[in-house]
């Protein structure tokens, strides 16, 4: 049992989590005590967990300014860099085009090759995503199973 005085002070330091949170904290603590598992352990679990899981973002990023190099210019060998196009608030160009590889050579006087596409970026990208090697690269095929799908 604890005392009034203490009750309130862990009500009022812990108030910024739900109680159910409150309650799984103490059957995490309860099941690592039980198997014998650090603290420090599970904080590193955490945090690798979390690196691994902003992998998807750091790939789309990277996919979308073109520093990975997923498609190369087939006029200069410079990567290219994916965006969507004729989506809603989106560059319009006519035609029934989704997305377009957009060479990122520098200046782009130098070449500006566009390859237009009739499927979007966003697919192209989640297609990319479901190539194993890549994930690997990117280190995120470590991902807690929980974490898996949703990646919106
Ligand atoms: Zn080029």
């Amino acid at each position: 049992m604890i005392n009034d005085d203490k009750y309130a002070m862990i009500a009022e330091r812990l108030s910024v989590f739900t109680f159910t949170n409150i309650q799984a904290f103490v059957q995490i603590l309860d099941t690592i005590e039980t198997f014998g598992i650090d603290i420090d352990d599970v904080k590193d679990y955490v945090r690798e967990s979390i690196n691994n899981f902003v992998g998807p973002a750091k790939l789309i990023r990277d996919i979308g300014n073109g520093t990975l190099a997923l498609k190369k210019c087939p006029e200069c060998g410079a990567p290219m860099k994916i965006q969507e196009v004729n989506t809603c608030g989106g560059t319009k160009i006519p035609g029934k085009w989704k997305s377009v590889w957009t060479c990122t050579r520098e200046p782009a006087a130098e070449c500006s090759h566009q390859i237009y596409n009739r499927t979007a970026g966003r697919v192209i990208v989640n297609e990319i995503l479901s190539n194993k090697k890549l994930l690997k690269n990117y280190k995120i095929t470590k991902r807690p199973p929980h974490q898996l799908g949703g990646q919106e």
